[in-house]
């Protein structure tokens, strides 16, 4: 079983008058309006399927401007990329929680929010690079459910499931079923853990580590804090960004009462996803005294161009929220058409440095399978 399966458009905005409120959506916010529903009601309550999206958000057409269109040789609109999209949505389950949702703009079709979680025909194109697992892991899995790639630091796959299903994942199409520790027993992870004593950061990805009930996550954290020679927790997840409210007193009760460092990375790729409720959620962990980076990855069409990166950057310092990476794309299989070439991220970082100061600027990196690190992307050249 791949990723997600355990968890059950034109060139043009079109255009928007006062009158066009899709009836869809105008019902969801009247429904929602001001009234914040438990964290697993909100993954119950996701959009599962992209024509119901299309259809909340007022969409017709499969989403390509007739620039894409022209490039991947999908016309759009036609059976192709309807067929195109079907496959691609059978492959990557759409996962949507009306949290994030609500932060689209309806009626257009190149909404940098939308762009990350609707499928798109394009995704059924072979593009030569583009591979099942990029970046390695499935080659660095020395005991289940653990990665250990980098000295001193090993990664625990929790879960597979998500807040959200982000058509760029490098791990849409990874194992989880047969390679989480949420589905089996915690033993043989933590058993590896244990003999390592070199290992001295212990990482809870996914999936999403916070998709784990509270009890399951206490079990683990407290586990993995037994070790003497474990000092840091990092804990990388989307969840306060998806559905905010997963953030509660007693979550953060769980990583305090830890002696370890705790960290939090979390994930955001444009200011759009940054809403009062999210950073209010973020503001309670950073409140808590738990420090929190962000990750982004540079995406065609959702972030690459220097106004949104400096926003989203000035946004998150303005937030206590450290800019950590931005990546560039790791070359998944069905991702192809989110890849920005290096020269335009280079030449958006020369540009993002003269308006930023120095601790807002993220490291540019990509992850080169068997390197001992992530590999910085740096010009030498003057801008
Ligand atoms: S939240 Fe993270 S792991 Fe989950 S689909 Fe998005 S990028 Fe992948």
């Amino acid at each position: 079983m791949t990723h997600h399966e355990t968890m059950n458009q034109s060139d043009e905005i079109l255009a928007r008058s006062t009158e066009f409120v899709p009836t869809a959506l105008d019902r969801f916010r009247e429904e929602n309006c001001g009234s914040v529903v438990d964290w697993r009601i909100a993954m119950k309550r996701a959009i599962r399927s992209s024509d119901e999206l299309r259809s909340i958000l007022g969409l017709s057409g499969d989403g390509l401007t007739s620039e894409e269109s022209e490039l991947s040789g999908i016309a759009g609109g036609s059976e192709k990329a309807f067929d195109c999209s079907v496959t691609a949505e059978k492959a990557f389950p759409t996962f949507v929680p009306l949290e994030y949702l609500s932060r689209i703009r309806p009626g257009d079709p190149s909404d940098p929010l939308l762009r990350q979680v609707l499928p798109d025909p394009r995704e059924d194109v072979e593009a030569q690079g583009f591979v099942p697992d990029p970046v390695g892991d499935l080659r660095v899995m020395p005991a289940p459910a653990i990665l250990h790639k980098y000295q001193g630091r090993a990664l625990v796959v929790t879960t597979g499931a998500c807040g959200v299903h982000c058509r760029y994942c490098f791990r849409r199409e990874f194992p989880y079923s047969e390679a989480s520790a949420g589905g089996q027993s915690l033993e043989p992870t933590l058993a590896y853990l244990g003999q390592h004593r070199e290992v001295e950061e212990v990482l809870l990805s996914g999936g999403d580590p916070l998709t784990l009930v509270d009890r399951n996550l206490d079990t683990m954290v407290q586990a993995i804090s037994q070790f003497e020679h474990v000092k840091r927790l990092r804990v990388h997840t989307r969840m306060p960004i998806v559905i905010p409210q997963r953030v509660t007193a007693e979550l953060i009760e769980i990583f305090t009462r830890s002696p370890l460092a705790v960290w939090f990375v979390v994930h955001v790729n444009h200011p759009s996803e940054l809403d009062a409720h999210v950073l209010e959620r973020l503001a309670m962990l950073i409140d808590a005294g738990i420090p929190v980076l962000n990750q982004a990855v540079l995406l065609k069409g959702v972030n690459d161009n220097v106004e949104t990166l400096q926003q989203l950057c000035g946004l998150l310092v303005s937030h206590r929220i450290q800019p950590y990476y931005l990546h560039q794309l790791d070359r998944v299989r069905g991702a192809a058409h989110f890849e920005v070439p290096v020269e335009k991220g280079l030449e958006i970082m020369r540009e993002l440095r003269k308006r930023l100061p120095g601790y807002a600027m993220p490291e540019y990196v990509i992850e080169e399978s068997g390197e001992a690190s992530k590999t910085p992307i740096v010009s030498t050249a003057k801008s």
